[in-house]
């Protein structure tokens, strides 16, 4: 009989524990925590976004590093069958705005429970609170592992889930690096994805607590837009944060912020000529009207004060008395207002590792190393993020599914 090792408690070390087990395998996870799951549970704000029914095309869309590894995997299990199983294994589900997929009862530990159930019935053997310290390779082979303790585990496969390195008091902490890194694999340097972005700025932090929707922030770099989109975003007593500018993070991840530019649109819905316009009519209407009060009309109080700072127009001076280039200048900080940014919050904070194991040596339809035949990775240990949704873990799902399939089976 195949017998397999999974280092890793998580979303992916779950999904490839079970598959390996149902190819008839004996298989043994291994987790350095006193229970399975623990970032799991704290995903999706305790809600668990498991995964996204949208087109396995709108997906990619979604990933933001090397999405053309994903295709076989997203093949192998798409997001419905991946929410057929979590169903079937007693974990109902629901759907909601933009197809983010949860567990109906909202509570993240009624998937990995779910899984703990598949775990057992399988009769997959679960050692907690066990640290996996090395692997070990004999005649070009994975041949099993080196425990913290010392104790040598010998297996016919080995599969690394051991994840990233945000949140490290979830367990995730790089371990896996480590591992493959002793193993001849290439480690792209991890950074943080999906994590607020600081700015020393004095207006950014004096509007701290301000939230803004139906925004644009668009992302440059040079001349190249890597990211925009239509959404909220917040600023915060350190520089920005919220789902838009989460997102643009992800782009930012490895690139030297000098050649980087975020810009926000705070009207989306106009072009410049038209928010000139609107400033003209405003202006107009405005009889003695200081400048400031057809800025409140645009925007909340804060704001209306920093874009007459940042546009050097004194919001005293009556509207009638603006000049024309005060007013174009209005209108241009109106649509492409730049926020200084000064980094990115620590590895920590992040939701997500960008980098990771290289995933050139990886075959994507069964995450077996190309380089170490038994030996298989899976998950956000790999060099593979997406943007939030549910789609960071599907990945860990599906490669972990992956791993497991192919893992699971004698050769
Ligand atoms: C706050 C937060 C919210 C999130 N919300 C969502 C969401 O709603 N939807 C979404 O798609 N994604 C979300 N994510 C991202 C998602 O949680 C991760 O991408 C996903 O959990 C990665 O799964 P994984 O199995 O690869 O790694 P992990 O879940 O990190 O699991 C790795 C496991 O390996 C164990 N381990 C590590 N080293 C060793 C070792 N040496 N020996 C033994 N065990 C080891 C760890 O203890 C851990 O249990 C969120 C992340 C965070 C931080």
């Amino acid at each position: 009989m195949q017998s397999v090792l999974v280092i890793g408690g998580g979303a992916a070390g779950l999904m490839a524990a079970v598959t390996a087990a149902e190819q008839g395998a004996a298989v043994t996870l291994l987790e350095r925590n006193e229970k399975l799951g623990k970032k799991l549970y704290i995903t999706g704000k305790g809600r668990c976004n498991c995964t996204n029914l949208c087109s396995p095309d709108d997906f990619r869309q979604n990933v933001v590093r090397n999405p053309r590894f994903l295709y076989s995997a997203l093949e192998a299990l798409p997001p419905t069958a991946l929410v057929q199983k979590l169903e079937s294994w007693g974990c109902p589900t629901i759907t909601e705005h933009g197809r983010r997929v949860f567990p109906a009862s909202q509570k993240a530990s009624d998937v990995t429970r779910a899984l703990e159930r598949q775990l057992t019935q399988l009769g997959v053997r679960l050692r907690l609170n066990t640290r996996v310290a090395g692997l070990t390779v004999a005649d070009g082979r994975a041949r099993g592992v080196t425990l913290e303790t010392g104790e040598v585990i010998s297996a016919d496969a080995v599969i690394v889930c051991t994840g990233g390195c945000s949140y490290p008091s979830t367990g995730s902490t790089g371990d896996g690096y480590t591992l493959l890194t002793a193993a001849g694999h290439t480690i792209v340097p991890p950074k943080p994805a999906l994590v607020p972005l600081t700015s020393e700025a004095a207006w950014v932090r004096a509007l701290q607590g301000l939230s803004l929707k139906n925004v644009r922030l668009t992302l440059w770099h040079g001349k190249k837009r890597l990211y925009t989109e239509i959404g909220e975003m917040l600023f915060t007593h350190f520089g920005v944060s919220g789902p838009l500018v989460l997102s643009a993070s992800s782009y930012l991840a490895g690139l030297s912020l000098t050649e980087c530019r975020l810009e926000l649109d705070l009207k989306p819905g106009l072009t410049e000529s038209q928010v000139n316009e609107r400033l003209i009519r405003d202006i107009s209407g405005a009889g003695r009207k200081h400048t400031q009060a057809i800025l409140r009309g645009l925007y909340p109080e804060r704001l209306a004060q920093v874009m007459a700072e940042l546009t050097a127009v004194d919001p005293l001076t009556p509207a009638s008395e603006l000049r024309r280039e005060q007013r174009e200048a209005l209108a241009h900080a109106a649509k492409a207002l730049e926020i200084p940014v000064s980094g990115t919050e620590p590895l920590e904070a992040a939701v997500v590792t960008a980098g990771g194991a290289q995933v050139s040596q990886f075959h994507p339809a069964t995450m077996e190393s190309k380089l170490v035949p038994g030996l298989y990775a899976a998950g956000e240990v790999l060099d593979v993020d997406a943007l939030t949704g549910g789609y960071n873990l599907h990945i860990a799902f599906a490669t972990g599914y992956c791993a497991g399939r192919a893992g699971g089976v004698a050769i």
